[in-house]
């Protein structure tokens, strides 16, 4: 069938000399995953699973986001969603009709300048209260802000929070390159408050949601084989329902041990311990100078943020290694700043399709003033395959683990973000790497497990969960 050709076409190598065919051979070797590591990583994932959930607790948090169970139909009502990503911040005000799957959303993007990922507190939520009191206005033209009854807000905030209920998050740790001060170990969500106070914006945070769990219900609304919400995007994660007695570390709670609970595993930290994964000198880089040195190991190696940084160090090396003689001669000023390359530049290499390399070649000189030979160009555009194919693989493990933690055999897992959205075979990819891990072959027509394009979770699905909760509230369980 058409989903089992190889991702995608390789180019002729005969003309490549012989030192880059080496260290073309070389990287292959560094980058490659194959079927016998990702059985081990599955492995030991499935086990950190499990130690996220015990009291002792392991690297990955799985924390438990007060999200109980699946929607039913029956929320329904106008809420406002803020997403604040990665990237971008997103104010959504959502209908939920009566009828299910019917809903309706307008919205409005703020780009989050980079200055505010590292600058102060105050700045932040300053800046996140002013998006929505500017959506408010330009949505409800004419009204006086406080004349406009106080309107309930989901608010993904994409970041691992310990959660001891649902309109609470205690930041853990910044990700994704944010570094501001005095919001680690504090709860957010009393922070953001006093800002829409102060800018009187009449708002009420209902539920401090994850991407991830945003994703895992908007999808579910909509599949009901959905198990599994993931986001491979800026960063990578990903949420599923777990039932209170098997969450050992909530025990005290006495909860029925039935009751079905949104973990949201923050897988991103997966093997912080460095057993497992193919780690090579230039992910060690990566976290060695990135704010929060020793986290998010496995995001590091997958996620769209750090893609282009990968490829780019590999680059410079390669041109300082006198055997390699990568752009000899040339100055590789454009290649220097670290992060100038993101993951569409890496995506726009991969999509030019194997003749001379012409896009590559264009890409090479207008971006970064450098030239390229043909077998340069052959060695860049394998080596941006390596990177995009190693992700695409490793994060099947993640999902694969999360199935086979569950013992599920055959379901939807709802994905999002731009890597999963944009980044070329990257889907094909990780399709391929999950028939691999779970060995079906041929004769199976459908692959029992997909990763589906998701419904957007931090429109949709924050209003689902805000709608979710006010109901819970209504019938007076908390
Ligand atoms: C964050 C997660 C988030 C993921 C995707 C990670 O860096 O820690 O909370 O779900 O990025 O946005
Ligand atoms: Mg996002």
């Amino acid at each position: 069938s058409v989903a089992r050709r190889t991702p995608s076409r390789r180019g002729s190598m005969h003309d490549v000399p012989k030192e880059l065919m080496d260290t073309i051979h070389e990287l292959e070797k560094l980058f490659s995953v194959d079927i016998n590591k990702m059985h081990v990583i599955v492995n030991r994932f499935v086990s950190e699973l499990e130690k996220g959930l015990s009291k002792e607790g392991g690297s990955i948090p799985m924390n438990p986001t007060w999200v109980i169970g699946y929607p039913t139909g029956d929320e329904c009502g106008t809420y406002l969603a803020l997403d604040m990503g990665g990237t971008n911040l997103r104010v959504c005000e959502v209908e939920l009709p009566e009828e299910k799957g019917q809903f309706e959303i307008y919205q409005s993007k703020y780009r989050l300048p980079d200055e505010i990922k590292v600058g102060d507190s105050d700045q932040l939520w300053d800046y996140m209260a002013e998006c929505v009191k500017q959506f408010l206005i330009a949505n409800h033209e004419g009204q006086d802000l406080s004349e406009l009854p106080e309107m309930p807000l989901g608010f993904t905030f994409s970041y691992p929070c310990t959660q001891n209920a649902i309109d609470h998050g205690i930041l853990q740790r910044w990700t994704k390159g944010f570094d501001i001060d005095n919001v680690e170990g504090r709860d957010v969500v009393p922070l953001f408050e006093d800002a829409l106070q102060r800018k009187g914006v009449p708002v009420k945070i209902v539920a401090l949601i994850n991407d991830t769990t945003g994703t895992l219900i908007a999808s579910a609304y909509t599949d009901d084989t959905t198990r599994v919400g993931c986001i491979f995007g800026t960063g990578c994660n990903a949420a599923y329902m777990e039932e209170a007695g098997c969450i050992p570390k909530l025990e005290h709670m006495k909860l029925d041990p039935k009751l079905p609970i949104a973990i949201n595993c923050e897988w991103g930290a997966f093997d912080n311990e460095k057993l497992v994964l193919p780690r090579t000198t230039y992910d060690a880089h990566i976290d060695k100078t990135s704010p929060r040195p020793g986290q998010q190991l496995f995001e590091k190696m997958v996620a769209g943020l750090y893609l282009g940084e990968i490829f780019r160090l590999v680059l410079v090396d390669l041109h300082n290694n006198a055997d390699v003689h990568l752009f000899q001669g040339q100055d590789i000023f454009g290649l220097k700043l670290e992060f100038s390359l993101d993951a569409s530049f890496l995506s726009d290499i991969e999509n030019d399709p194997w003749e001379n390399l012409m896009e590559v070649q264009s890409i090479f000189e207008n971006k970064l003033k450098i030239s390229t030979t043909e077998p340069e160009r052959k060695l860049i555009r394998r080596l941006a395959e390596l990177i995009g194919t190693r992700a695409a693989r490793l994060s099947a493990c993640g999902v694969a683990a999360i199935c086979k933690k569950k013992g599920y055999t055959s379901c939807h897992v709802g994905a999002d973000g731009s890597v999963f959205n944009k980044y070329p075979h990257f889907q094909e990819r990780q399709a391929q790497a999950l028939r691999e891990i779970f060995n079906w072959g041929p004769e199976i027509k459908n692959d029992p497990i997909q990763v589906v394009p998701a419904e957007d979770g931090s429109g949709v699905g924050a209003a689902l969960i805000a709608a979710l909760t006010l109901n819970r509230i209504k019938q007076g369980i908390h």
